[in-house]
This record gives C-alpha cells, structure tokens and sequence, in this order.
C-alpha cells in the first residue's frame, strides 16, 4: 500500500506530547485561505518551476512536492526515531494535508504505530464520512481538531466547503473517548470577532468529552509559499490579532472550563 507525501518532519516540539517525528500527508479536500501549506492541498505528486540565480544567471529549476512511499517501509523508517520518542514519551504526528484524505494508508500506519506501542496524533480538518471518523477515533491516542467557524456560508467562502459534516464529526469525535484538543486557527479579518467566537464557545461547551482548546494566532509565515508554487494569495485582508485579544479569547474560553493553550 502506497502514501503519497510531502514531508517528514524530525523532533517536532508543536504536534502532540513530547518529541514527535510528523509526517505531513498530501492532499486536502479543503482550500482554506490561511493555509500554511498551499503545496499540500492537491492530491498527488506535482512539478512547479521557479527561478533561480545561478552564477549570475537567472534560471528556471523544477521543484517536485510530494511523493509515493510504501506505507510499511515508511513505518519502518520513522521508527528510527524511537529512542527520542520513548524519553520524551512522544510519538508519531499524522498531519497535511489532510490525513484521511488517503484513509487506508491512514489506519494502516495507526495500526502499526498501535501494534508497536507507538503514540499516535491525528491532526484532521474533520471533513471527512463519520465512518472514517469513527475509526481514526478507535485507532489514535490524541486528535487535534481543527475548527474554523461556526457559519457555514462563510466557512464555506474561506474553506471551500460548509461546516456541518465538520461539527457532526467533532460531537461523535468528542463522544469516542478518545482525547481530543480542538484547535481554533484565530484569523483577524476571518474569525476574531465575538461574533464568531462566542458560537464556537457555546457549542464546545455542549461537547461531553472536550476538555482542551488551542488558540493558533494567524501569521503570515506561509504567504511567500503563495508566489513560489502559483497559487492564488487570499490573505491581503488578514492580520495576525493583537495580543490583548488573544488573552481575551484565551480567557473566554477558559473561563468555561477549557484548558486553554495559545499555540500549541
Ligand atoms: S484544512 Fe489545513 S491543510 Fe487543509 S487547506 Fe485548511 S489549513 Fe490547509
């Protein structure tokens, strides 16, 4: 069984508990417009050019993004890593793209992670069928998962898609016993208003199971990827939130309960 690809990421720090080898799957049935990783959304290898300067020369140098990889082999692979893992009780991060866009590959990898006693973290947009929900929920140790807005038309304009297969998915995800952490990507120009937070709040407040939140300031680190792989910049209107407005919305939501991180 093949996985296509587009990185691995070494002694990650930022993707679950302790030190973690990610690996970052290609393929997003989202096109969110603050997307860190515009080369990850299509499905598949792909060629871009861009130039270069060589010795004085302006020159044009093919970049290919993505690739296949056996899923066993690269399981093997990551487990190189174990020692870091064992001392630091980490594990393995599953990130993108969107990981259960490629399912198969998905659970075949928890699977062994499982088998291994290997922790695992699924870091999901949730949209996804809720079968396939209900089985990375079975077969992970810790889901981070991402929610963008409670509105669906304007989920829909700054995602591509609307929000109710999304917010169906994180009840039965919360329900599973499974840990979960919803990490609220925080966009001034999106999402930062009250307005937008407050519904968010009040529907992790009906969740069962939810315990913790991660508030993720916008930045504009990824823009320059924008011009690098042609792809169409959407971010003009947006700004990263002040800090004052950060701690207010880390306040509001834990001060309903929510162990609440910025960042994460
Ligand atoms: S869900 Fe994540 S990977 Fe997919 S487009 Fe949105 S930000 Fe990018």
């Amino acid at each position: 069984m093949k996985v296509c690809i587009f990185d691995i990421k070494r002694f990650a720090i930022h993707d679950g508990p302790g030190i973690r080898t990610t690996v970052f799957f290609k393929g997003c049935p989202l096109e969110c417009w603050w997307c860190h990783n515009p080369e990850s959304i299509s499905a598949g290898p792909e060629l871009f050019t861009e130039d270069v300067i060589f010795d004085g020369v302006l020159l044009e140098k093919q970049v290919e993004v993505g690739r296949w990889e056996d899923v066993d082999i690269l399981m093997n692979e990551l487990e190189r890593d174990r020692v870091f893992m064992d001392e630091s009780n980490g594990g393995i991060s599953f990130s993108g793209g969107e990981p259960l866009h490629q399912p198969d590959a998905l659970f075949r990898m928890l699977k062994l992670s499982r088998e291994r006693n290997i922790h695992t973290t699924v870091d999901t947009s949730g949209y996804t069928t809720p079968e396939r929900m209900e089985k990375v929920c079975e077969l992970s140790d810790l889901i981070y998962y991402d929610l963008k807005s409670m509105n669906s038309e304007k989920h829909k304009t700054y995602t591509g898609v609307p929000n109710r297969k999304i917010l169906e998915n994180l009840e039965r995800t919360a329900e599973s016993g499974t840990e979960v952490v919803v990490r609220i990507p925080v966009v001034s120009g999106f999402n930062d208003l009250d307005q937008d937070l407050v519904p968010m709040r009040d529907f992790l407040r009906g969740l069962n199971g939810l315990k913790a939140v991660d508030i993720l300031p916008y930045h504009p680190f990824g823009t320059h990827k924008y011009k690098r792989f042609n792809k169409e910049n959407k971010q003009n209107g947006f700004k990263t939130p002040s800090e004052k407005r950060i701690a207010e919305i880390k306040q509001l939501f834990s001060d309903s309960g929510f162990r609440t991180r910025v960042g994460g």
